[in-house]
């Protein structure tokens, strides 16, 4: 894929997020891999503004390419391809029910069975660290360990994934599910699903919706 495309990608990403209300303003920042590091939205400029020249091209070593300074929090999405050769676009918002979660600094437990969907039994919550800084990056990395979600405490969620698409719709799911959480947990005491069955439906989904190959 071009680079040219991937910044229409991303910018495409920001609207569709934007209007279901889980990106707004300044909160929030996407990026794609690249051959050599990776494009991310830029820091400053509030996301109906951003266009696909905006975003700017990240080395592996944290340095830049053109005016416009990246997202300060690149400093985790570059931890993340270090640390997972499957991640290819990353997607972090605050969206509210998620950031409301990261504020009770809990994790997202089997309470429904897409939960599984992002990677494992339950979604964890990172450690919380200042935004911008190598440490929220190590929280993060060690947060999602093998897995393809995680919240930040008192700050928002993470979601990686394959494709900008992909990232883009479990950012969308994680945020349902962390409504979903808070409404059980406003009205009872959600019944929990067994880990056995929470690992069984976490193999499931590695296969789940892939569509047999007809060559
Ligand atoms: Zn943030």
């Amino acid at each position: 894929m071009t680079a040219a495309k991937l910044r229409r990608d991303i910018a495409a990403t920001i609207a569709k997020l934007a209007a279901r209300g889980l990106y707004f303003g300044t909160a929030g920042n996407i990026s794609a891999r690249t051959a050599t590091g990776f494009l991310i939205t830029p820091t400053g400029i509030p996301s109906e503004d951003i266009r696909p020249a905006d975003m700017v091209a990240v080395d592996m070593r944290g340095r830049h390419k053109g005016k416009l300074l990246p997202s300060s929090e690149w400093h985790f999405h570059r931890a993340i391809y270090r640390d997972r050769a499957d991640v290819k676009a990353i997607v972090h918002t605050h969206s509210t029910f998620a950031t409301v979660m990261s504020c009770l600094r809990r994790d997202i437990p089997g309470f429904h069975y897409m939960v599984a969907k992002a990677g494992g039994p339950a979604i964890r919550c990172a450690r919380y660290a200042t935004f911008g800084t190598e440490a929220l990056a190590r929280n993060a990395v060690a947060a999602l360990g093998r897995r393809r979600a995680c919240l930040l405490a008192n700050h928002g969620l993470i979601a990686a994934g394959p494709t900008l698409a992909a990232a883009r719709r479990l950012a969308e799911e994680v945020e349902a599910l962390c409504e979903q959480y808070w409404a059980a947990l406003a009205i009872g005491r959600p019944v929990l699903l067994p880990s056995a069955e929470m690992t069984r439906v976490v193999v499931k989904f590695r296969s789940y919706g892939r569509q047999p190959k007809t060559d």
